[in-house]
């Protein structure tokens, strides 16, 4: 029966039983954590080949004889770019692989944009306003940077299909203020959708009022997939803006973080031969080069795009029964009753649950109170602030498949006290 059917006093029994549940979940003084898309230990132990790699009998100079232990080298050993470029689903030409990780990319081209400005436009730090178009749900750390700049950012409803393209042809074709979108578009974190092929096309077909708007076209997780038989495929965007005509238009990154080990992978930029041009005028200003140690190590224990591909398996199966673990809980205890939505993802980190209106707050501190952690309510929307008070990031990666169990267990138990109180308070 849904929750809104019932009447104040099966409510009031209701919440009755459930508040005795939740003093018995609290005193078995759980510790879960729910909040960060980690790999949990024993999936970083799938990875730990690559540190036997390369060693000190190794032959350490690259396919064209670069000795990698040595400076030099701005935009990656050819071999790397050859996987990243694979990975990505483009071609070496269009890359340039850098040190660690791919946040920091994104970091510096919204700097570099502020500070000299994009192809000899005009710095963004100069102009009055300067907005970017964020699709909600999303990664809180895109907009942690577009907020540092002070960047105006703007809500963009997000579909099965990808982002509101209404909306943002609307923007990005008629405003000049509009300088960027964030975009996730493969198991886009949080939800795990994948954009379509129709979306796709909308994006590299976008006639932008200023001339420096730039897709930001983040493909954190282009080979996460979680199935063997049910993958998600996506055109490639860099290709799809040649032929629009927009060859410009995107800047696409993705790293190996959650395909060896975050924080110690390696980050690719993919993007046009002008863009590319423009970003090394600056790139080797800010260093000699980046770690050629760590690409050669990559590209010795992967050797190519099918070995990253066989890896990714050994990932999903760990990953795979978290994932499932959770929906069975949420299909079990929460479906049919109408206090909450949510999405299977074929891939990704994430499962992005809705709560009703005014709920998704409470349920994370009540979570909180009785031991298990979740993002903050509010993080995957720009200022911290969801206008509904109703999307909660569930990171199923980290805790081990039973605590996964445990901790969804509470979660569904929290879920249905805060409805119930909210339904009570109405
Ligand atoms: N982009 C997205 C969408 C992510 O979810 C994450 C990690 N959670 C990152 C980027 C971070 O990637 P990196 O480690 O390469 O900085």
């Amino acid at each position: 029966m849904q929750y809104s059917e019932m009447s104040k006093e099966e409510l009031l029994t209701l919440q009755a039983e459930l508040n005795q549940q939740y003093a018995e979940a609290k005193a078995k003084g759980l510790n879960l954590d729910m909040s960060r898309g980690k790999p949990s230990a024993t999936q970083l132990n799938v990875s730990l080949g690559l540190l036997d790699a390369i060693n000190a009998s190794s032959d350490l100079k690259a396919e064209n004889g670069t000795d990698c232990r040595n400076y030099g080298v701005l935009d990656g050993i050819p071999e790397a770019k050859k996987l990243m470029a694979d990975m990505m689903g483009t071609t070496p030409e269009h890359i340039i692989v850098y040190g660690n990780a791919s946040l920091n990319i994104m970091y510096d081209q919204v700097s570099r944009a502020y500070t000299h400005g994009i192809l000899g436009n005009t710095p963004w730090g100069r102009l009055d306003k300067v907005k970017f178009l964020c699709p909600v749900p999303g990664y809180d750390r895109h907009f942690a940077i577009t907020e540092h700049f002070g960047i105006e950012m703007i809500n963009i409803p997000m579909s099965e299909s990808g982002p509101d393209m209404d909306m943002v042809e609307q923007y990005v074709n008629n405003d000049e203020t509009v300088k960027g979108i964030w975009c996730v578009p493969k198991y886009s974190n949080p939800q795990g959708f994948t954009y379509s092929d129709e979306t796709v096309k909308r994006f590299a077909n976008l006639k932008p009022a200023a001339k420096d708007f730039r897709i930001f076209w983040d493909n954190a997780y282009v080979i996460h997939h979680l199935y063997d038989d049910k993958q998600d495929e996506i055109l490639d965007i860099i290709s799809e803006c040649e032929k629009a005509g927009n060859p410009d238009m995107v800047f696409e990154f993705a790293s190996t973080s959650k395909v060896s080990f975050p924080g110690s992978g390696i980050a690719a930029l993919a993007s046009s031969e002008a863009n590319l041009a423009d970003i090394k005028k600056s790139l080797t200003i800010q260093t000699i080069g980046y770690d050629k140690l760590n690409q050669l190590r990559h590209v010795r224990y992967f050797k190519d795009i099918n070995g990253l591909k066989e890896h990714m398996r050994k990932h999903a199966e760990q990953m795979r029964p978290k994932f499932e673990a959770v929906l069975e809980v949420l299909n079990t205890e929460l479906g049919g009753l109408g206090i909450g939505s949510w999405y299977a993802p074929r891939g990704g980190y994430f499962i992005s649950f809705d709560a009703m209106e005014g709920c998704a707050k409470e349920i994370v501190a009540k979570c909180k109170e009785a031991g298990v952690k979740l993002t903050n309510a509010g993080a995957t929307f720009p200022y911290g602030k969801d206008p509904k008070d109703s999307n909660i990031r569930i990171a199923p990666s980290f805790p081990t498949p039973e605590e996964m169990a445990q901790a969804a267990d509470l979660f569904v138990l929290c879920v249905k006290l805060v409805s119930v109180e909210k339904l009570l308070a109405k």
